[in-house]
């Protein structure tokens, strides 16, 4: 092993690391460190975002929390650039960099489950499929988001939407504590009665404060059959009527039932007929998590708001609604920028927009989503959880995604412009989750989190970070940073 030249945290700084150092730090790990002359280099630094190409020095392969511990360590006492990744799913990029060191936590995918207490220690790099295929055994779920490969861990950290949102809240609100190593190198353990201020930050506010090792969540009885509702209407077929009446039967609907509004194309892929794949749609995807019996019949209105082209609606286990998805997005496959906003209203004249916009999307992978919010995620108070307000009904998300790379100016400047076409009828918060590149700073930051929350992220991160060795993130700057 010769020594390598790597990214410090100051902007085009670097770091000398002799063979000696290399050496004394890869042998001390238990999990391999993949460096840019290993084989695999290049299967180990890809993420989930095609768009994303990095080439960082060291790769650290996490199996457990002593190796997270010396990675920390390492990185803080030769000022290293540092990546956390969970899943490797944020589609910002921010799970690895140029030059500096990845600890990936992908080897550490342990799930426990207790079936009588009803929780779940989930170490740090397991998938949310990880997470089902435990809990479902028991009968029991967390609360979760809808792709089966997303990282547990990046998802929670910034809140976590899923289908069981409305009924039992986001993945931030079923957290009862976590293990976390700090800056200092210390494993640490958060909850509502231990380092309750930890706790309180890692509940939305990402991935500032350390690397989490493992999460436990309370579970809850779902499943195992569900009901799903997934008809395919025309777009040209009157998409805005079809809008308006999704919207008013969501405002009635009862909190078993949760849906996303989403304007797709028939994907192009085998899973759907042939002769109507690329047909641009609407699709009044729910899912429907109470007596099973219920769920078809209380779903039928949304099945009837036009001609389907095409109904996937039924009773489906509900691991199998959370790998429906899976094969559409698959890894590295393509170029995506995916940046939303909460909105207040769905008046005629946002239909109307939206329904612009679904005609004009720059590719026909590129997904328009209306998450309809609301239940048990709201009644959260702003102040209990660092996510803050979560008054709003709707979850506008530009998930743009496009195939050849040179196209990518513009699928961005297509999807900046829709957002900001939105913003009048939003307070201005992004989901964390779905944050484009994180590009509007500290602004959209505060609106997201509120003012009162933000400044109170501030001070913990001043008080575990006080470095910002943790920035890689939807970074929250400490104090003289
Ligand atoms: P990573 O890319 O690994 O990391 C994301 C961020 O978290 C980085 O800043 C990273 O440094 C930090 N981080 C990762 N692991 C740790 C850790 N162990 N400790 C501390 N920090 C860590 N979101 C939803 O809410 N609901 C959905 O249904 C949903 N569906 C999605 C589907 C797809 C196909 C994709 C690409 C994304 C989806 N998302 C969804 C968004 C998703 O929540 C984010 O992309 C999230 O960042 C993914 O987490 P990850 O662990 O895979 O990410």
């Amino acid at each position: 092993m010769s020594g390598i030249t790597a990214s410090t945290r100051e902007p085009n700084g670097t770091v000398n690391l002799d063979e000696e150092t290399l050496a004394a730090f890869t042998a001390g790990l238990r999990g391999p460190c993949v460096m840019a002359s290993d084989d695999g280099y290049d299967a180990a630094r890809i993420i989930w975002n095609g768009s994303v190409d990095k080439h960082p020095a060291l790769i650290a392969q996490c199996t457990g929390v002593a190796d997270v511990i010396d990675a920390v360590n390492f990185a803080r006492e030769h000022d290293l650039l540092v990546a956390v990744r969970g899943g490797g799913h944020n589609v910002a990029g921010n799970a690895t960099c140029d030059g500096g060191l990845v600890i990936d936590l992908g080897a550490m995918n342990a799930v426990r489950v207790d079936p009588k207490a009803r929780r779940a220690r989930v170490s740090g790099g397991a998938l949310l499929g990880d997470v089902d295929r435990e809990t479902q055994a028991f009968g029991l779920a967390a609360p979760l988001g809808i792709v089966s490969l997303t990282g547990v861990a990046g998802l929670t950290l910034c809140g976590g939407l899923g289908w069981l949102r409305r009924k039992h809240g986001m993945a931030c609100d079923a957290l009862v504590s976590v293990d976390i190593v700090t800056a200092d190198g210390n494993l640490v353990t958060a909850s509502k009665t231990e380092n309750p201020d930890l706790f309180w930050a890692i509940q939305g506010g990402g991935g500032n404060f350390g690397v989490v090792t493992s999460f436990v969540f309370e579970l809850f009885p779902v499943g195992s059959m569900v009901t799903l509702c997934a008809p395919f209407y025309r777009l040209d077929d009157g998409a805005g009527d079809i809008l308006r009446r999704w919207r008013d039967f969501m405002a009635e609907a009862p909190e078993d039932i949760a849906s996303n509004f989403l304007f797709w194309s028939v994907p192009d892929h085998p899973n759907f007929p042939e002769e109507l794949r690329g047909i641009p749609v609407v699709i009044t995807a729910a899912v429907h998590t109470g007596a099973r019996e219920d769920g078809e019949r209380l779903m039928q209105p949304l099945r009837e708001l036009g001609e389907p082209i095409l109904d996937l609606s039924g009773p489906v286990p509900y691991s199998g609604v959370q790998t429906a998805f899976d094969p559409l997005f698959g890894k590295a496959e393509r170029q995506n920028y995916w940046k939303s906003l909460y909105i207040d209203t769905l008046d005629d004249d946002v239909i109307k927009r939206a329904v612009a916009r679904a005609h004009d999307r720059p590719d026909p992978w590129s997904l328009m989503v209306i998450w309809h919010l609301g239940g048990a995620m709201n009644r959260v108070d702003p102040a209990e959880t660092a996510l803050g307000e979560r008054s709003a009904p709707y979850l506008y998300s530009l998930d743009t995604s496009w195939t050849n790379p040179a196209d990518s100016e513009s699928a961005i400047s297509w999807t900046r412009d829709a957002w900001a076409e939105m913003k009048p009828y939003s307070r201005g918060g992004v989901y964390l989750n779905f944050p484009g590149q994180g590009e509007e700073g500290e602004a959209v930051m505060r609106a997201s989190y509120g003012d009162a929350n933000y400044e109170r992220l501030v001070e913990i991160k001043t008080k575990y970070d006080p470095t910002n060795l943790f920035r890689l993130n939807q970074n929250i700057p400490p104090k003289g940073a």
